[in-house]
């Protein structure tokens, strides 16, 4: 892997393109709130790429019938915030802790290891998640890394 300074809006723009007309598929409406200031991380931009892509799509996958997929990035000097919230099911309590973990999957066809990738790639960048979720509003992915000068 290869780290380097990346403008984390770059990187999200690329993804929701690539992710678009599978969104459009379902009726799932990307929302994008930028920073008010251009805000860098130093990461490995394919790795940080398929974070996204992973937990993006998830939230498209949770809204069968459409619904909105909102991605606010937010600035410190310390931390660049990333939260992706959905409009879904939601997690029930009891299968939080499950998130995560390798081959956990609700989905018929699903792998169960989006989620497990990710987050080894998100701790590989000093990185950090917190889930916040309420059934039938949905769930948040919140992801913290150290800003980058
Ligand atoms: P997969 O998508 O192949 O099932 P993931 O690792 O991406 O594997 O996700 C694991 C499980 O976590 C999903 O099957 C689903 O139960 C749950 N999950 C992930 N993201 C969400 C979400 N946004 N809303 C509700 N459940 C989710
Ligand atoms: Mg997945």
């Amino acid at each position: 892997n290869k780290f380097q300074k990346q403008n984390i809006m770059m990187l999200i723009e690329h993804v929701t393109t690539l992710l678009g007309s599978v969104a459009n598929m379902s009726n799932v409406e990307l929302i994008i709130n930028p920073p008010k200031e251009m805000v860098y991380i130093n990461c490995d931009e394919s790795q940080m790429k398929q974070v996204l892509i992973n937990l993006i799509k998830n939230a498209i996958e949770v809204m069968p019938n459409g619904g909105k997929v909102t991605i606010n990035v937010q600035s410190t000097t310390k931390f660049v915030t990333i939260s992706i919230t959905d409009e879904g099911s939601g997690i029930p309590e009891e299968k939080i802790k499950n998130i995560g973990q390798p081959f956990f999957t609700t989905k018929e066809q699903g792998t169960g290891l989006g989620l497990a990738v990710s987050f080894n790639i998100i701790e590989n960048h000093n990185g950090k998640v917190s889930i916040e979720s309420k059934i039938n509003q949905g769930s948040t992915f919140t992801l913290s890394f150290p800003t980058m000068e």
